[in-house]
């Protein structure tokens, strides 16, 4: 699995592609990576960042949008 790039991200917005992101405010706890772990992912730093994937529907992604501590995690377009 790879990390999703901005590239990517745009392309499928474009194609009004629902794209889930995380921001900074992320501490680790991996509660989405184990919620959702198609999606999800910790990096080198221990922090969560986006799978790259051709879609989200399905994958549990607002389960782990409700779970995450900080409410780092939101959909990054009109769908949230
Ligand atoms: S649930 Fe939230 S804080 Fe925990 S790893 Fe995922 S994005 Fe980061």
């Amino acid at each position: 699995m790879s990390i999703i790039t901005q590239d990517q991200a745009e392309k499928l917005r474009a194609a009004d592609i629902a794209v889930p992101d995380v921001n900074e405010t992320c501490i680790g706890c991996s509660a989405c990576v184990a919620i959702s772990e198609d999606v999800f992912e910790l990096n080198d730093e221990g922090i969560s960042e986006v799978v790259a994937l051709d879609s989200y529907d399905g994958k549990d992604v607002d389960d782990a949008i409700a779970a995450c501590p900080v409410d780092a995690i939101s959909w990054e377009n009109s769908r949230a």
